[in-house]
């Protein structure tokens, strides 16, 4: 036998938390909002097999942490073991960056509030420092991972087929999306190969997050819902479909928009899920084929009651009182058949031992329930039922004359109560469910009626045997629909919105005087823009988001008098060939002659060609077949974005082939 050599250990228990690519950016982002992080950027190359760099704006690691930072088991977050009973970071084990290190090739780039400048170390497969070099980044910290499982051929090789990369790469996605809803007030930007993908602002509340995630129509559909239970300490809130809510718009074939969170921890608990989802099928989703609800939930326990060491991913919790038990009466009486068979087999001696044990068993219980009882008429008996405040979703749905329906909230209230009651009693499931026949043909045929009011609104026929035609009607013709020219022209409208072209440093600045502009009128639009102080030494940025998310970083040198101010191209996007002053002037034409206040509106013609090619490219990687769902979703944003102005994509080919009119008799 041979002693495992210490990389060979390293590599095999790292390959239980860094699985993926997605198990990477997990580690990475829990520490960027450890580090109290309120802007993250998320970088792939290749599918992250490339290239993962994740970049905060946080606290940046200390120098006296720097040498063990990415050495496994050094964490800053805990000191003992007790500390875990009130653990409110993520990290704690100490074993991410160290893990990623043995399986890629890691940068960290960091910068603390107290230091001069940022420093970028290049660390080796245990963690350790090869060398370093000061660098030019802000406050914060980058991890960059090169070449991902490059040691790992096997892990590889899982990740070779073109929909396993996009599958990991909708995983990552979805990740930053289930952060971005828990964390309102932290940007999030996520690109692969330097196309934005999805991106979040700052946002006040999880409302409006949930809203820039899931559109307006659906969170029409859905209402807020608070329940706090003083004896347990055990806090839910979120949003839930509505009880009489369009359920189409509302569910999904799978479990991708049911966000469930405990004590901030995105997770996959299955039988919480399981809960709500048989809760929304026997109510609502009878009729529907998705049985998935989309829905928002955050528990918030006291951490002394949660196991998070459960998974090396931690995204599933043991809970201490697993107040949510799958099936408790069944287990019950397997187990007691068990019993009595054990029982039978078993000899005097070993019976006599068991019912003394069962003796001080009853005793001790007999004990703790005369003490819960005690306990128990000390608290005064108060409703932690809070009131629903009127809500912007509220008036939404004042607006679109929903009809006023009894609120979730008291079902829900309910159902978690009876799960409360339950485990003080006999740890029996009983869930009471209000179903009749009746009302739900009621709905179907009130649901019915609305369909035929809308008889203008596009309906969804199916697909047919090509990927890009899908029958439709309106009311008055049958058309086919081409979902990818659709969302081609989405993301377009998105990039051209949003994109941030990066500004990479000039080897040689630009000095921008009235020579190069042929006069002073577009250094006097230069001057009227917001500056932002971004060093110490009072050197200013232009931060005018119609500069920066066209690739310009300019600076401003200071002249003898305000009047004689100059500005200095620093940076500048190099994704684009022959960028430079000539599309700068385009810009600032734009927002001197017709006004341009937006992004979008000043965008040069350099830009706007490449963006179309993004959108282009992107929406080739849509994969297929679309389901269903996605292209009713694509058909209500494609309303909701371009109304009736855009008909076709960015080539201008039409979204729609008409087919047939509809008989006026039919
Ligand atoms: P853990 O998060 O469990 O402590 P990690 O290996 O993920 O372990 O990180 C090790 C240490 O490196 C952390 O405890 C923290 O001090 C530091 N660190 C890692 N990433 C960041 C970051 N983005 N910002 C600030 N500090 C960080
Ligand atoms: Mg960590």
């Amino acid at each position: 036998m041979k002693q495992l050599s210490a990389a060979t250990v390293r590599l095999l228990s790292s390959s239980q938390i860094i699985t993926s690519v997605v198990s990477v950016v997990k580690e990475l982002i829990e520490n960027s909002l450890d580090a109290g992080a309120t802007s993250i950027e998320v970088k792939l190359e290749n599918y992250g097999f490339d290239k993962i760099e994740v970049r905060d704006n946080g606290e940046g690691i200390k120098a006296v942490d720097v040498p063990v930072m990415a050495v496994k088991y050094y964490t800053s977050k805990i000191s003992s073991h007790e500390d875990l009973e009130n653990l409110t970071t993520y990290g704690f084990r100490g074993e991410a960056l160290g893990s990623i290190c043995s399986v890629a090739e890691v940068l960290i780039t960091t910068r603390t509030a107290a230091d001069d400048f940022s420093t970028q170390y290049v660390l080796d497969g245990s963690g350790h420092i090869l060398s370093q070099k000061p660098s030019h980044l802000g406050q914060g910290t980058t991890v960059t991972a090169l070449r991902l499982f490059k040691n790992l051929p096997v892990r590889k090789q899982f990740y070779s087929t073109a929909k396993k990369c996009k599958e990991e790469l909708k995983k990552v996605q979805d990740l930053l999306i289930s952060y971005g809803i828990l964390k309102p007030d932290t940007r999030i930007v996520f690109v692969h190969n330097k196309a934005v993908i999805w991106q979040k602002s700052r946002v006040p509340d999880h409302r409006v997050a949930l809203m820039s995630v899931l559109g307006t129509s659906v969170m029409g559909n859905m209402e807020s819902v608070q329940h706090h239970c003083e004896e347990s300490q055990i806090h839910l809130s979120g949003f839930f479909p509505k009880h009489e809510a369009d359920h189409n718009s509302t569910s999904l074939s799978t479990p991708e928009r049911s966000f469930i969170f405990i004590n901030s921890r995105p997770i996959h608990q299955k039988d919480i899920l399981k809960l709500i989802r048989h809760y929304y099928n026997l109510k609502c989703l009878k009729e529907s084929t998705r049985s998935y609800p989309i829905f928002f939930l955050k528990i918030d326990i006291p951490t002394a009651e949660v196991d998070i060491n459960l998974t090396p991913d931690k995204s599933q919790v043991l809970l201490q009182n697993k107040f949510l038990t799958e099936n408790p009466k069944t287990s019950l009486e397997d187990a007691t058949v068990q019993l009595e068979e054990l029982w039978k087999t078993s000899s005097e001696e070993e019976k006599l031992k068991y019912e003394e044990k069962a003796k001080k068993d009853l005793e001790r219980y007999n004990y703790q329930m005369k003490k819960a009882i005690e306990q128990e008429s000390q608290i005064p008996l108060k409703d932690g039922r809070k009131k629903m405040k009127p809500t912007s979703t509220w008036s939404l749905a004042q607006k679109h004359k929903l009809k006023a329906t009894l609120s979730n909230q008291p079902k829900l209230d309910d159902l978690f109560q009876s799960q409360n009651e339950k485990r003080k009693s006999e740890n029996i499931k009983i869930v009471e469910i209000p179903f009749s026949m009746e009302s739900l043909k009621l709905n179907f045929k009130k649901q019915k009626q609305v369909d035929l009011e809308e008889t203008d609104e596009l309906c969804l026929i199916h697909n047919l045997k090509f990927p890009d035609a899908w029958l439709i009607t309106s009311k008055t013709e049958v058309m086919l629909l081409n979902p990818y020219r659709v969302e081609e022209a989405l993301l377009f409208k998105r990039l051209l919105e949003n994109h941030k072209l990066p500004a990479e440093p000039l080897e040689k600045p630009i000095l921008l005087t009235e020579s190069v502009f042929n006069g002073s009128h577009y250094l006097e639009v230069l001057h009227k823009m917001m500056t932002v102080d971004q060093r110490c030494n009072g050197t200013n940025y232009l931060s005018d988001p119609r500069l920066t998310a066209n690739g310009f970083k300019i600076k401003l040198k200071p002249g003898v008098s305000i009047t004689e101010h100059y500005w200095e191209i620093e940076g500048m996007a190099t994704c684009l060939p022959f960028y430079g002053v000539m599309d700068l002037k385009e810009i600032l034409n734009a927002i001197l002659n017709k006004n341009a206040k937006e992004i979008y509106e000043c965008r040069p013609r350099k830009v706007i060609s490449y963006l179309e090619g993004e959108a282009v490219r992107l929406s080739r990687q849509l994969p297929m077949y679309l389901p269903k769902e996605d292209i009713r979703d694509l058909i209500s944003k494609m309303k909701h974005q371009f109304g009736n102005e855009i008909k076709g994509c960015v080539h201008g080919r039409p979204f729609f082939h008409h087919l047939t009119h509809v008989p006026e008799t039919l």
